[in-house]
C-alpha cells in the first residue's frame, strides 16, 4: 500500500449553507413539519418532477409504503419487482399485505426486464414497480404500454434517480406516483428522508393522510395512519441540496465519461439509447474474481468500492419466502459480477487517475 489518503467509494457533501438553514429552523423554535416541509414539497415538485405534486416523507422506505397502500395495493395482491435491488422494494410490498413478485433484469440497464414482466402478470397483478437502479432509467417505453395494456398500476422506485430522464422525460413522471430516497449516499440528502411525487390529487391526497395519523384536519382522523411525516430540520437541508444537485449531477456525468473513456478491460456501465444516466453508482461488471478485485482496489490501491447488491432479494432470509424455488439467471450473474467504482462530485483529477490506474492495472493482471 502507499501513503495515499484513502478514496471513499460514496461521500456525501454537506456544507456551510445546509448549516446555516438547519440553524434557521432551531432558531425559530418550530422543528416538527411546518412551512420548511411545504416550501421543499413545491420546490422539488418544480425542480425535480416537472410540477407532479410531491409529499415529503421521514424515508424512501415509508414513501414506498405510502405510496402502494395509497394506490389500493393490500393483501391478496400481487406487485411485481426486480430482485435486482435494495431490500426496501420489496419491502414495501409485502409491508401492505401484498406479495411481491420478483422477476428477472434485463442485463443491459440492469432494471425489470419488459419480457419477463409481461409473463408474471396473472387476475391478481395489481401493479409493477421498476427500480432505475444506480440511477439509469428503467425500460419505462416498455413498461408504461404493457401497464395501459394489461390494465395494472406503474409505480416508481426512484430512490436512486434524481434527475434522470428518458426520452427528455424525468424519471417520476411516468408512474401513479414516484419515491425517490434522500438518504445521505443518494444524489442529495435531507439527513434521512424520502419524497413521493403523485399523478394525481386522490393519491397525493391519500399519501398525505397516511403520513399523519390519517388526519387532515386535527383529531378528525379519517382514516388509519402513520406518522411518517418529514421534520422542518431536514427539509431546510433538502432544500439546499436541491439547489445543488444538478451541479452535482454534471460532476458525475463528466468523471463517469472520464472513466468510460479511460477503463479498459472491465465492462463499463451502458447507457440505453435516449436515457440520461445520473450515475448514482458507477457500476462495472468484473467477469472473474470480483471480490478478490475489490479487495485488491482497496487493499493495494487504497480505493473504496461497493456491491450493490452481493444477495438477490429473492435469496434474502426475509423475502425468500415469497419466492420459494425462483431462479432468475440474470439477477444471479449481475449479483456476482457488478462493482460500483467511486464517481461522486468530490473526486479530483488525480484521484480520478488513481482509479483508472489501478482498475486498469487491475484487470490486466487478471486480479
Ligand atoms: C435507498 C433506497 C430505498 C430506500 O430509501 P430510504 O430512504 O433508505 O428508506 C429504496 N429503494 C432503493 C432502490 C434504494 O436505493
Amino acid at each position: 500500500m502507499t501513503d495515499r489518503t484513502f478514496i471513499p467509494a460514496a461521500k456525501p457533501i454537506i456544507g456551510d449553507d445546509e448549516r446555516a438553514a438547519v440553524d434557521r429552523v432551531l432558531r425559530s423554535g418550530m422543528v416538527a413539519q411546518g412551512p420548511e416541509v411545504a416550501e421543499f414539497e413545491r420546490e422539488f415538485a418544480d425542480r425535480m418532477v416537472a410540477g407532479r405534486r410531491s409529499v415529503a416523507v421521514n424515508s424512501g422506505t415509508s414513501g414506498l409504503h405510502l405510496g402502494l397502500l395509497a394506490a389500493g395495493v393490500g393483501p391478496g395482491d400481487e406487485v411485481i419487482v426486480p430482485s435486482f435491488t435494495f431490500a426496501a422494494t420489496g419491502n414495501a410490498v409485502a409491508l401492505t399485505g401484498a406479495t411481491p413478485v420478483f422477476v428477472d433484469i434485463e442485463p443491459e440497464t440492469f432494471s425489470l426486464d419488459p419480457v419477463a414482466v409481461e409473463a408474471a402478470i396473472t387476475e391478481r397483478t395489481k401493479g409493477v414497480m421498476p427500480v432505475h437502479l444506480y440511477g439509469h432509467p428503467a425500460r419505462m417505453r416498455e413498461l408504461v404500454e404493457i401497464a395501459e395494456r394489461r390494465g395494472i398500476q406503474l409505480f416508481e422506485d426512484a430512490a436512486q434517480a434524481h434527475g434522470a430522464e428518458l426520452d427528455g422525460r424525468r424519471v417520476g413522471t411516468f408512474g401513479r406516483f414516484a419515491m425517490f430516497s434522500l438518504y445521505p449516499t443518494k444524489n442529495m440528502t435531507s439527513g434521512e428522508g424520502g419524497m413521493v411525487a403523485c399523478a394525481d390529487a386522490d393519491l397525493e391526497r391519500s399519501v398525505r393522510l397516511l403520513r399523519n395519523q390519517g388526519m387532515e384536519r386535527q383529531y378528525e382522523n379519517e382514516v388509519v395512519g402513520f406518522n411518517a411525516r418529514m421534520t422542518d430540520i431536514h427539509a431546510a437541508i433538502g432544500r439546499v441540496q436541491l439547489t445543488k444537485v444538478d451541479a452535482w449531477t454534471e460532476q458525475r456525468r463528466d468523471n463517469a465519461a472520464l472513466l468510460d473513456a479511460r477503463l479498459t478491460g472491465v465492462v463499463v456501465p451502458p447507457v440505453a439509447p435516449g436515457a440520461r444516466h445520473v450515475y448514482h453508482q458507477y457500476t462495472i461488471r468484473v467477469l472473474e474474481d470480483r471480490d478478490g478485485f475489490a479487495a485488491a482496489l482497496r487493499d493495494e490501491h487504497g480505493i473504496g468500492s461497493g456491491v450493490y447488491y452481493p444477495i438477490p432479494n429473492h435469496r434474502l432470509p426475509s423475502l425468500a419466502p415469497y419466492a420459494p424455488g425462483l431462479e432468475l439467471p440474470e439477477t444471479e450473474r449481475a449479483a456476482r459480477e457488478v462493482l460500483s467504482l467511486p464517481v461522486h462530485p468530490s473526486l479530483s483529477a488525480a484521484d480520478l487517475d488513481r482509479i483508472v490506474d489501478a482498475v486498469n492495472a487491475l484487470a490486466t493482471a487478471g486480479a
